[in-house]
């Protein structure tokens, strides 16, 4: 991750959805506007330990003065998702890229059919 490319965020907010899932809500560091998204999209954040991972943003686009993470704790983690649920503390600054959309919605279609399992729901709940 680039310091020319990265921007800072607060966590502002943090609390288990479930034992092994926290949501973590991200806002701009010293009150600057964090860049708008669309539903699918993930940012990367460089983690407490130095490590990089990626994480959908599972908030509405429409929501557009907060990111909000849902990080699942992997039991073999090497450290990443540890990190978040561990190290990580509201009032913490976090380096992290601009949003990326991998995974759009296709414009194009008439409707679309929402299906996802586990942490994968992130960015199905951002979509829906
Ligand atoms: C575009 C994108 C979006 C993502 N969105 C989310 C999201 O919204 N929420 C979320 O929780 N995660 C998301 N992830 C996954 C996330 O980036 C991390 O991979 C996850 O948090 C695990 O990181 P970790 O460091 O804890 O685990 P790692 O140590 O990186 O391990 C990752 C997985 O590999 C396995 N593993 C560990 N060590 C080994 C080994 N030696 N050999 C083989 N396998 C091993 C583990 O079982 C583990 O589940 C996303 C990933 C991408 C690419």
């Amino acid at each position: 991750m680039s310091d020319a490319t990265s921007l800072y965020a607060i966590v502002t907010g943090k609390h288990a959805e479930t034992p092994d899932i926290c949501a973590v809500e991200l806002r701009g560091a010293g009150g600057r506007p964090l860049p708008d998204f669309s539903a699918g999209a993930h940012v990367e954040v460089r983690l407490p330990g130095g490590q990089t991972r990626s994480y959908s943003l599972c908030n509405a686009p429409s929501d557009r003065d907060r990111y909000v993470l849902g990080v699942h704790k992997s039991r073999t983690s090497r450290g990443g998702s540890r990190a978040m649920h561990e190290a990580l503390m509201v009032g913490d600054t976090l380096q992290l890229t601009a949003p990326r959309n991998l995974f759009a919605l296709a414009p194009e279609a008439d409707h679309s059919v929402l299906v996802a399992a586990g942490i994968g729901i992130t960015p199905i709940l951002s979509m829906a």
